[in-house]
Order: structure tokens, then C-alpha cells, then sequence
């Protein structure tokens, strides 16, 4: 990568962000764009996010995403916030104005175009939601938006999974959403469920661990979505194909979310060719090529 007096910069702040997949995503799609724009991450230390905010914009930064654990500490120090990311109330894109920053998510969107691409809907499905974090809470909202016809969501601990389903609720304005705790699952009637895996059970380095062990939970899945990418394939996975469902990772998730910001930053469209070659890149960055 050249660099030059007019290089303009994007990054990730986070803690950590060594990781981090992005500066593949974003470094390849700027090359082949010709734009001449640098990704790099930026760790921000605790108790310092608005001064991060605040010198990033003074600092000239084209954009930033924002990642554990800023995405909703960021939100205070935003110019302004689109629609969907206040009611997610986590923000992972910032966008450069006139006078500071705005504030998306293009987590969501990144995990409903992987849906899609992957030919898996929402609209009229009873979708199970493991776990009651920011990202399945922000899953929620996401399969109400959709339409799905039913939420339950299971979590080790049930109290956070209650509060997301009012929420719901009461964003949705009817009963669409309850909340149950993980075992749970034992009472569901039939294999019909499309199940978001997100927690973070199974992630790396810890790949032996799925969040549930039983088949018995396994065969009530017609499709597993787990949102962790490290491994390709967890346990959680190996589990719903070992039923006969099938099964997919959070690589195409953290791809679009990648994209999507991208498109933001600089208003260029990213085809399929090139939706490929990033995909490529980020999979050689993390030696699944
Ligand atoms: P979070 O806020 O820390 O929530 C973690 C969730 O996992 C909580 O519901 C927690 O349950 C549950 N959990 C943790 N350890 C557990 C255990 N041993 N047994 C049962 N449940 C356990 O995390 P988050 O930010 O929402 O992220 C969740 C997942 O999404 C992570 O795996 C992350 O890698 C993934 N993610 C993927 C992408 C992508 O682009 N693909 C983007 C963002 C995040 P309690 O409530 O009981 O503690």
C-alpha cells in the first residue's frame, strides 16, 4: 500500500483490536477501488472514548468503526445517530460530517445480506435466539424488523434475556418476543427452528464448548446461524449439521459489516467481484486459506 500527503485514513478503535479482521477487509476493497485511503486499528485505552472520538475527527479521519467494548460508550460523543443504530443502541460505523461524526450500525445489515446470500429468512420463522448479549439483543430487534413470526430467547442467565424481550415488545407493540433460560429448550414443541447462535461459546480458543451439549436441542433446529467466525466451524455447528440441519458461520456477517461501512465511508458500490476478493483476503488473514 502507497501513501501519500492526500492518503486518508479509517480505522477500528476497540480493546483490543489485534485481532481484528477489518484492515484485510478494508485495505483490499481500497486497493481495488483505487482509492487511496489506509486502514489501520487504533486501541483505545478504558475511560478514553470521547477523546478518541474527539481526535479522530480533529486528526481529519475519513471513518471508524468502533468495536468491543466502545460500540455503545461511543454513542454520546456522535454528531448524530441513524434511526436503526439508536434503536439498537450500538453503534460499530462512524461516518465523517460536517462538524463530527454520525453513528451507524452495519452490524445487523452485514448479518441480514449473509442471510440472504446464504438463503436464509426471517420473514415467518420461529427464530431462537441464543444468548442476551449487545449482539443478541441487537439480533432481536433485527428478526422483529424481518418478520419473524416468533422470538424466544434462551440465555444462562434468563433476567437479561427477559429484558430484551420486552423490549421487543414493546418496540413491536405486541407479544412477539419471551424469554426462557437455556434448558429451556427441553419444552419446545417440534423441529422448527431457525437458532442464531450469540454467545461466545465455542470461539476460539476455547472450540470444544457448545452453549448446549444435547441432541435432543439439535433435532428442534431446522438452521443454525452462529455468529462467531473463529473457528469456521464450531461445535454448535457440527452439532446442528450432526442433526440433519444446516449450519453457518459469522464470516459473511463481519464481511458486510465490513462493506457496508465501507460503502458509507466513500459512496463506492462493492460488486460481487470484489465482495469475493475481500472475502478471500479476510479468510487468508485469518489462515482459513
Ligand atoms: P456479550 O455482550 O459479552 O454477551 C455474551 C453472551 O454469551 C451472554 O448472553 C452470556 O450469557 C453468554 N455466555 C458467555 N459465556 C457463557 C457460558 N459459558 N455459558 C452460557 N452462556 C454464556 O457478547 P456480544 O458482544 O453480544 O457477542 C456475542 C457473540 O457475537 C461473540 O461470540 C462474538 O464473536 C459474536 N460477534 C460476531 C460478529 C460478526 O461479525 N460475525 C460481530 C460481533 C459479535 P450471560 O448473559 O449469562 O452472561
Amino acid at each position: 500500500m502507497k501513501t501519500d500527503g492526500y492518503t486518508r485514513i479509517c480505522g477500528v478503535m476497540g480493546n483490543p483490536v489485534e485481532h481484528t479482521m477489518s484492515p484485510a477487509i478494508h485495505n483490499t476493497l481500497a486497493e481495488s477501488l483505487g482509492e487511496n485511503l489506509a486502514y489501520v486499528p487504533f486501541r483505545v485505552p478504558k475511560g478514553q472514548v470521547g477523546e478518541a472520538v474527539k481526535g479522530a475527527y480533529a486528526l481529519n479521519l475519513l471513518g471508524m468503526n468502533v468495536t468491543v467494548p466502545y460500540k455503545s460508550e461511543v454513542i454520546p460523543f456522535l454528531k448524530e445517530i441513524d434511526p436503526l443504530a439508536k434503536t439498537i443502541g450500538a453503534v460499530n460505523t462512524l461516518v465523517r460530517l460536517e462538524g463530527g461524526f454520525k453513528g451507524y450500525n452495519t452490524d445487523m445489515p452485514g448479518l441480514y445480506r449473509a442471510m440472504c446470500e446464504d438463503d436464509v429468512k426471517i420473514e415467518g420463522e420461529e427464530v431462537l435466539i441464543l444468548g442476551a448479549g449487545g449482539v443478541a439483543r441487537a439480533v432481536a430487534i433485527l428478526a422483529a424488523q424481518k418478520g419473524a413470526d416468533q422470538i424466544l430467547i434462551l440465555n444462562r442467565t434468563p433476567e437479561k434475556a427477559r429484558i430484551i424481550a420486552e423490549e421487543v415488545n414493546t418496540l413491536t407493540g405486541r407479544r412477539l418476543a419471551s424469554a426462557r433460560e437455556l434448558g429451556a429448550y427441553a419444552s419446545l414443541p417440534g423441529k422448527r427452528y431457525l437458532a442464531i447462535q450469540a454467545t461466545n461459546v465455542g470461539m476460539f480458543p476455547k472450540t470444544e464448548e457448545a452453549v448446549i451439549e444435547e441432541a435432543a436441542f439439535y433435532e428442534k433446529i431446522h438452521t443454525g446461524y452462529d455468529l462467531i467466525f473463529n473457528p469456521a466451524e464450531t461445535r454448535f455447528m457440527s452439532l446442528v449439521k450432526k442433526s440433519g440441519g444446516r449450519a453457518f458461520n459469522g464470516l459473511k456477517m463481519l464481511l458486510y459489516q465490513g462493506i457496508i461501512a465501507h460503502e458509507l465511508w466513500t459512496g463506492a458500490e462493492v460488486g460481487p467481484g470484489l465482495t469475493e476478493k475481500a472475502y478471500g483476503e479476510m479468510r487468508r488473514a485469518m489462515g482459513l486459506l
